[in-house]
């Protein structure tokens, strides 16, 4: 088969690298040879993969490249939290922060360019959508991550974690998102174990099952409300899944397979919104005895938003109440609230295209 246009590699997990180096008569061992240099050695230039023959370079460059995004800035928190801006179009720019702690540091990457589903309390659901990103654009947030870290192959990993929980919904976004969740725990690219790669979506229910079928990465669920009326406002997402759908769909996850699961659940602290004892109390009831880890999340204020950070007060209380019912429960420090790179606040640059100030986004069918 004739290739017309040069093809970006930095976004083919192995099957499809493999495909590639077939379809241009090359032994397929050689998209192995090809991912250690992209990902292990944060190489884009075929000159400098030096263990290829000449031939094969020259071949390379006339039919293949490997595109990576301009880095529009890099921002370092007083914490040792660091926010790239990345540009991936004329238009749009996206947001990926690495979170330095004392046994791992984790990669919070972006799925989408905005994200279509605004929750009310995010920074990205009001920023609007443009497009689902590709696998070369969503898996050069960690070339770039790496590559500025200094990172070596051998060496001990900087990048321990990755969590898609970055700018977009990832499960609307499976063609892409499930490929590069593949790269990231390949052994000829980043080498992650399953456990590590982290999935967050705020619960569209079908593309929960093809998980385990997929890709059998781990799963957070965006929560944030015990009772559908409380989250159809503030993950609208829930009238199109509401949680009879969407808690049985997570006991699926958890079930089966050759490993033991657990499902992280989301849950940011609104100041008297969602932060009573009676949401305590329903969240109890409604987790019953899903094996799962609360992850309470201090609200991170933006710009115009109408609500506020629950108090220590109310946050310890949360916390007490579900620890007393044997939930495994602990709050999340805030990182690099001085650059915006803390939980939902990211923004990037959106062209919207979505017009959700004249046509408000409906999720009832
Ligand atoms: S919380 Fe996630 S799904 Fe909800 S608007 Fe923000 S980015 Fe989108």
């Amino acid at each position: 088969m004739e290739i017309t246009e040069k093809v970006d590699l930095l976004g083919m997990d192995r099957a499809a690298m493999e495909a590639f180096f077939t379809q241009i008569g090359e032994k397929p061992f050689r998209a192995s040879q090809v991912m250690k240099w992209i990902h292990q050695h944060g190489v884009s230039e075929f000159d400098e993969m030096t263990n290829l023959s000449k031939a094969l370079r020259e071949n390379l460059k006339a039919v293949a490249q490997v595109r990576t995004p301009k880095i529009v800035s890099e921002q370092h928190s007083d914490d040792g939290t660091i926010k790239w801006l990345l540009e991936v179009d004329n238009h749009n720019c996206i947001e990926t922060v690495f979170i330095p702690e004392k046994s791992r540091g984790t990669l919070c990457i972006s799925s989408q360019v905005g994200c279509a589903l605004e929750c009310r309390f995010c920074s990205t659901g009001q920023q609007g959508f443009n497009r689902n990103l590709e696998n070369w654009e969503i898996i050069a947030q960690m070339w770039v991550a790496n590559k500025a870290l200094g990172c070596k192959p051998k060496e001990e990993r900087k990048i321990s974690n990755v969590v898609f929980m970055g700018m977009g919904e990832p499960l609307l976004n499976v063609t892409h998102v499930f490929p590069v969740a593949r790269i990231l725990m390949d052994d000829y690219a980043y080498g992650l174990s399953k456990r590590r790669v982290t999935i967050s979506t705020a619960g569209v229910v079908p593309a929960i099952d093809k998980i385990k079928e997929e890709v059998d990465v781990s799963l957070a669920i965006s929560l944030h409300a015990p009772n559908n009326p409380l989250r159809d406002i503030l993950v609208p997402l829930n009238q199109k899944y509401p949680l009879e759908e969407l808690m049985p769909a997570l006991q699926r996850f958890v079930e089966g397979g050759h490993s033991k699961k657990h499902v992280t659940v989301e849950y940011v602290m609104l100041d008297k919104v969602n932060d009573l004892p009676e949401h305590a109390d329903q969240l109890i009831e409604l987790l019953g005895d899903l094996p799962c880890k609360i992850n309470l999340i201090p609200f991170n204020p933006f710009p115009n938003t109408e609500y506020v950070r629950s108090s220590n007060n109310a946050i310890h209380r949360f916390q007490q109440k579900l620890t007393d019912a044997g939930l495994n429960c602990t709050v999340r420090k805030t990182r690099g609230e001085d650059i915006d790179a803390a939980c939902g606040q990211l923004a990037g640059k959106v062209k919207d295209r979505t017009k959700r100030t004249v046509h408000r986004v409906d999720f009832k069918d």
